[in-house]
C-alpha cells in the first residue's frame, strides 16, 4: 500500500506507521475523521472539512488540538512525503488518545492526530457513463438518538455491515432506511431523487451525515437553474422518481442506474444528474 501517515507529528510510510494499543480510537472506536481530495494537488473545500470536522468533535466532548492553519500545514508536510505526484486522498483523524480502560475523559488528556495521505483511487468512468446499482438493505441507519449520523465517527460498523449486505446483493452502494423507513443516505454517500426536474435528498432532521458534496451540490444546483432542497422519500416513491444519484467527496455526482435490480427511469444517467456533474465539474475545474 502506497500511503505516508502522519501520526502525532512523525510522518512515516503504511507499514511503519502505528499508534498504541491503549488509544481510545482503537478501543471504542472513539474519534471522528474527515476524508478530504485533491485536485490538482490541493485539498478541494478544506475548509468545509473543517468546519465539520470541529463539529463532530464537539458532539462527542472531544477536544481538537489544531488551528485549521496548522491542520493544512500538516497535511502539506505529509502530502509532500509522498513519492507519487498523482491525486490525493487524505484522511484527517482526530481519536481521544491514549488512556486508562475508563470512560471518564481525563483518562484520555492528548488527542491522537492521524493523517493519512495515498494515491486517490481512480473512480472508473463507467461509473459516471452508466451509472452504479443500489440496494436497500435491512440495515437501518444509526438513530440519532443512539450515534448521531451528524458525527463523522471512526466507528464505522453501521456502514459497513450495510455496504457488506449491498456487496452479498451484487449491488455497488447501499440504500439506507432510518428507523421510521425513510431513506436517508447511503453507506459512504449521499443520495438525491430526481422528480420533475428537482433534485430532492432527505433532510438533515432525517438523520444522516451532513456531507460537503451534499452541501456544494445543493448551492450550485442553483447556478444551472436546477431546483434542490430537502424532502422525506419512502421506499413508495422510489416508482415516481426519474434519477437517482449519489454524492460525494470520492464520488462526485455519481449516476444510480438501479435499485434493487430496477432501473431507475430509463436506466441510464439522466439530464438534471449529468447537468449537475458536468457543473460541478466546472466549479472543480475553477477551483
Ligand atoms: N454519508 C456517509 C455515511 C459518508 O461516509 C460519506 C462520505 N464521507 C458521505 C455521506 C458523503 O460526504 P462528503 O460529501 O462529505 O464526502
Amino acid at each position: 500500500m502506497s500511503a505516508v501517515v502522519y501520526v502525532n507529528g512523525i510522518i512515516s510510510d503504511a507499514s511503519t506507521a502505528s499508534i498504541p494499543v491503549f488509544d481510545h480510537g482503537f478501543l471504542y472506536g472513539e474519534g471522528i475523521y474527515e476524508t478530504l481530495r485533491t485536485y490538482r494537488l490541493e485539498p478541494f473545500l478544506f475548509d468545509r472539512h473543517m468546519r465539520r470536522l470541529r463539529h463532530s468533535a464537539a458532539l462527542m466532548a472531544l477536544p481538537v488540538p489544531l488551528s485549521d492553519a496548522e491542520f493544512l500545514a500538516r497535511v502539506r508536510d505529509t502530502m509532500a512525503a509522498h513519492p507519487a505526484r498523482d491525486e490525493k486522498y487524505i484522511r484527517i483523524l482526530v481519536t481521544r488518545g491514549v488512556g486508562e480502560l475508563s470512560y471518564q475523559l481525563d483518562a484520555t488528556p492528548t488527542p491522537t492526530v492521524v493523517i493519512i495521505v495515498k494515491p486517490m483511487p481512480a473512480v472508473p468512468d463507467r461509473a459516471f457513463l452508466e451509472g452504479i446499482r443500489l440496494a436497500t438493505v435491512s440495515i437501518r441507519r444509526n438513530h440519532p438518538q443512539a450515534l448521531n449520523p451528524m458525527i463523522k465517527s471512526n466507528n464505522l460498523i453501521n456502514n459497513a455491515l450495510a455496504m457488506q449486505e449491498a456487496l452479498r446483493a451484487g449491488a455497488d452502494e447501499a440504500l439506507m432506511q432510518n428507523q421510521g423507513g425513510e431513506f436517508v443516505e447511503c453507506s459512504q454517500s449521499n443520495v438525491f431523487f430526481v422528480r420533475d426536474g428537482a433534485a430532492l435528498t432527505p433532510p438533515l432532521s432525517a438523520g444522516l451525515l451532513p456531507g460537503i458534496t451534499r452541501e456544494f451540490v445543493m448551492e450550485l444546483a442553483g447556478d444551472i437553474g436546477v431546483e434542490a432542497r430537502e424532502a422525506r422519500v419512502t421506499p413508495a416513491d422510489l416508482a415516481a422518481m426519474d434519477e437517482v444519484f449519489i454524492t460525494g467527496t470520492t464520488r462526485e455526482i455519481t449516476p444510480v442506474s438501479s435499485i434493487d435490480g430496477r432501473p431507475v427511469g430509463d436506466g441510464r444517467p439522466g439530464p438534471v444528474t449529468t447537468r449537475l456533474l458536468a457543473h460541478l465539474r466546472e466549479r472543480i475545474a475553477a477551483s
